[in-house]
């Protein structure tokens, strides 16, 4: 099998290993092709320095090859979205039969190898097979969107609430499309007005610019009454304390991402209003639901145009991305086809 490993920073190279099915339950799943977010990039560039080598790519869809005789949901040609996040299978809830609980999740790309690979072999019940009605490209966000309803479970949303989403990159726009389709208020906001207009497109109405009005524009929004709870999405770029100030009194500020950079922040503001503040990461509680909202399109990826780039470029695109990343430049999510 060919797997791509980045050695060090900026060194991506390809080796052959073999991987074989070694229980009844497991099944071999050809990749067709994964989500290339910042994650990677940062692995790439040696952002945090990641424990080398690794295999990047955490979000995967593929197509079965070989199922063991043990499976029971998957077979030959099945297609299926690959977990990104898996429980530990060691600490004392994997032990007891509580995988939901686990306390030391494996993140593909981060702790443990990713999919950027022609074939992985996983167990059955680290796959979930696909129903026709959601095509690859959509699958892909399986793993985002479930984020974003553990986000929206631990705000306690309710009907006309206001949610103000600090960072209007692709988690905060499917973040505040998923919290409009649960009936809540979102109010993204961000410094590029070119991300903002193209929330517009998928249906997200309050957008605010962060400058000095931002606080009288929530304000005025929220008749007075600031955001109930507020999300700032990992590397948004934007103050990490700018939570604290358009947030009421004895509301929640989620910190959400799939990693997180060093964060320091001016407390004061929080402790005078009774925040509380939390973080959500790493989800996979959310996976079979977050398919559901996709059947029932709930979100619209359309206005995103994602890229779809083949793998033998794979060198171009990590460097050029390298590039951008060093002038300070966002890099938007692209599809990277492993065929
Ligand atoms: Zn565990």
């Amino acid at each position: 099998m060919k797997i791509w490993k980045i050695l060090s920073p900026k060194v991506l190279a390809e080796e052959e290993k073999p991987d074989n099915i070694t229980t009844e339950t497991q099944a071999k799943v050809k990749i067709t092709q994964i989500l290339l977010t910042g994650e990677e990039l940062r692995t790439y560039c040696g952002v945090y320095k990641p424990k080398y080598p690794v295999v990047p790519g955490r979000f995967a869809v593929g197509v079965v090859a070989e199922a063991g005789p043990g499976c029971l949901n998957v077979e030959k040609n099945t297609r299926v979205y690959v977990h990104d996040v898996t429980p530990c299978g060691e600490c004392e809830y994997c032990a007891a039969g509580e995988p939901e609980e686990c306390t030391d999740t494996k993140v593909a790309g981060l702790n443990r190898n990713g999919y950027m690979r022609d074939f992985v072999v996983a167990e059955e019940s680290d796959l979930s097979p696909l129903p026709p009605s959601v095509n690859d490209d959509e699958a892909l966000f399986i793993g985002v969107i479930s984020v974003c309803e553990e986000v929206i479970a631990r705000l306690n949303v309710t009907k006309g609430m206001h949610v103000a989403v600090i960072g209007a990159g692709e988690l905060g726009n499917i973040l505040s499309q998923l919290l409009i389709y649960h009936q809540a208020v979102p109010v993204l906001i961000d410094s590029d007005e070119e991300k903002l207009a193209l929330a517009a497109r998928c249906g997200i109405y309050y957008t605010l610019n962060s400058d000095a009005e931002l606080e009288e524009n929530i304000n005025r929004i929220t008749g007075g009454r600031f955001a109930s709870g507020s999300v700032y999405c990992s590397f948004c770029g934007l103050p990490s304390d700018l939570p604290f100030s358009i947030t009421a009194t004895g509301g929640t500020v989620v910190y959400a991402g799939f990693s997180f950079p060093e964060i320091s922040a001016q407390l004061k503001t929080a402790l005078d209003k009774r925040l509380t503040l939390t973080a959500v990461t790493n989800d996979y509680s959310n996976n079979a639901a977050a398919i559901n909202l996709l059947v029932n399109k709930a979100v619209n990826l359309a206005p995103f145009r994602i890229q779809k780039r083949p793998v033998a470029d794979a060198d171009k695109i990590f460097a050029a991305e390298a590039e951008k990343n060093e002038k300070g430049l966002r890099m938007n999510y692209s599809i990277l086809n492993m065929l």
